[in-house]
């Protein structure tokens, strides 16, 4: 333990060594027109704020190059806690992996969080094979947000179902059909 007093205006120097340690990670950045892309989407949209919750798309949005919540939750103008959960529930779903920053001597970690280009990319292109099933079906049809691969039921399925995924339970999503 150090008996030397913190300075008022300067950082810790515990802190200052974690932030030295997150500095010496190597940061990614992230094509912009990719992740505007996937956002473009009103579906896509629906499906990632139903996986992480009403802050999914700022975080998406402004993930430029990797950085911890603390960063994130900055740039977005949100708690930090509140970026946790949802990169949390996207790590969950593949769309984020992190590295991790121990500090020696509280054993607390800094997380550097990178974005997964490759699933996000993924993730835009099922909807485009969806509309060609899709045109197989007449009138309103839904489908699960979670469930892969992807099944469409038909109103009176979804009705008779309560609205609910038959395989996990969660509540189905209505299919919107593009117009030509
Ligand atoms: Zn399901």
């Amino acid at each position: 333990m150090s008996s030397k007093k913190t300075k008022k205006k300067g950082i810790s120097p515990k802190q200052k060594e974690i932030d030295e340690e997150v500095i010496k990670v190597k940061r990614n950045s992230y094509s912009k027109k990719l992740r505007y892309a996937v956002l473009a989407s009103a579906q896509i949209r629906q499906k990632l704020i139903e996986m992480g919750g009403e802050n999914t798309i700022d975080v998406i949005r402004e993930f430029d190059k990797d950085m911890t919540d603390e960063e994130l939750a900055k740039k977005i103008a949100v708690k930090a806690s509140d970026v946790r959960v949802v990169l949390n529930r996207l790590h969950s779903y593949g769309l984020f992996t992190y590295t991790r920053v121990k500090d020696k001597d509280s054993g607390w970690y800094t997380y550097v969080w990178r974005l997964r280009e490759d699933k996000l990319r993924e993730f835009a292109q099922p909807q485009q094979e969806m509309g060609e099933v899709a045109e197989e079906y007449e009138g309103e049809i839904y489908y699960c947000p979670s469930c892969q691969p992807k099944k469409f039921v038909t109103f009176e399925e979804a009705t008779v179902g309560e609205f609910r995924c038959q395989n996990c339970g969660k509540g189905l999503v209505f299919f919107e059909r593009k117009e030509e």
